[in-house]
């Protein structure tokens, strides 16, 4: 079968990337924060607010408003300085700071895989929780820090997933811009995963501007911080967590997923996550974990398999080339 190279998704944005202004201070906002409701500390303000002001200018209305030696400004700094440092880590920063030698290269090959000049994208930070799961104060979560760039108008009526090659930590979704419709892509540059009674322990996965078409290998931050049983804990919910989140980017209703007539989609799509996985040497043990890749619940997923028998063969067979250790 002849094969086309597809581009990636940071050959299609082609430097359209999204650099917000503070509404208030107009300067660029380097970095910034979208809390989700009830996120701690962002109660005193509107969500918009977040959206709309740069770090500086977040923490003077906070002191405004709740007193400047507050609780909720002490941990609103220590919250944008801890973004500001995966935004300098993301090799987003400026290189005229005087930083080292190597991350001033990655500073550039940043730019030069983002298609950008001086000025880098707004890096925001949000929250993201599998839509069923409880969102207690002891649940995982994922720490998604993402830049949105516009895809072209030529892209605008159908982007299927599969159009793209390389990195697949984006989702696509549309907004109207003076009425046209537009799509555009948010492109995570890093992600956390946290589960709080792990906290300082946290397991990074962090995109390699040398390799911008590639995942890194995730890498556990602050080992040795927490117990064994909860390092335990974080590397479940983080394996799970990170299988279920970013690669699909539009909300998908798995009600209506497949609806029929659609057979052949499911299909291509078991087959594809299937051939990716094993690319990595990894193997779905459970129709669970399948599942999950799938962004399906596993009565769902089984309901598809009765309709597609191929697709179950698929799967079974893919259980029995399983790699020995
Ligand atoms: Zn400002």
């Amino acid at each position: 079968m002849a094969s086309v190279a597809k581009p990636t998704i940071f050959d299609v944005v082609d430097g359209a990337w999204v650099l917000d202004n503070c509404r208030l201070c107009q300067k660029p906002i380097r970095f910034g924060w979208h809390p989700r409701p009830g996120e701690p500390h962002s109660s005193w303000a509107s969500q918009l607010l977040f959206r709309r002001l740069c770090r500086d200018c977040v923490i003077g209305a906070a002191a405004a408003e709740v007193g400047p030696q507050s609780a909720t400004v002490l941990a609103l700094r220590r919250r944008y300085k801890r973004i500001e440092s995966v935004w300098h880590f993301a090799g987003l920063g400026d290189p005229d700071e005087g930083e080292s030698p190597l991350l001033r290269a990655k500073q550039l090959q940043v730019r030069r895989s983002l298609g950008v000049g001086r000025e880098t994208p707004t890096l925001w930070l949000v929250r993201w929780h599998p839509r069923r799961q409880h969102k207690g104060p002891n649940d995982p979560y994922l720490e998604l820090f993402q830049i949105t760039g516009w895809l072209p108008v030529a892209s605008m009526s159908a982007v299927p997933r599969d159009a793209f090659s390389g990195y697949q930590r984006f989702g696509l979704a549309e907004r109207e811009v003076d009425g046209q419709l537009q799509v555009y892509a948010t492109v995570q540059l890093a992600i956390n995963a946290c589960f709080p009674p792990a906290i300082p322990t946290e397991i990074h996965w962090r995109w390699d501007p040398w390799q911008p078409n590639d995942e890194t290998e995730p890498i556990i931050h602050r080992f040795g911080y927490c117990s064994n049983e909860n390092l335990a804990l974080l590397a479940h919910h983080a394996g799970r967590l990170y299988y279920k989140a970013g690669r699909t980017g539009r909300t998908r209703d798995e009600t209506k997923r497949y609806p029929p007539g659609t057979e052949q989609d499911f299909l291509r799509d078991v087959k594809e996550v299937i051939t990716q996985r094993e690319r990595d040497g990894i193997t779905f043990t459970t129709v669970e974990m399948l599942a999950d890749a799938m962004a399906m619940s596993r009565s769902a997923l089984y309901e598809m398999f009765k309709q597609v028998p191929e697709a179950h063969d698929l799967y079974r067979e893919h259980k029995r080339r399983k790699p020995r250790r």
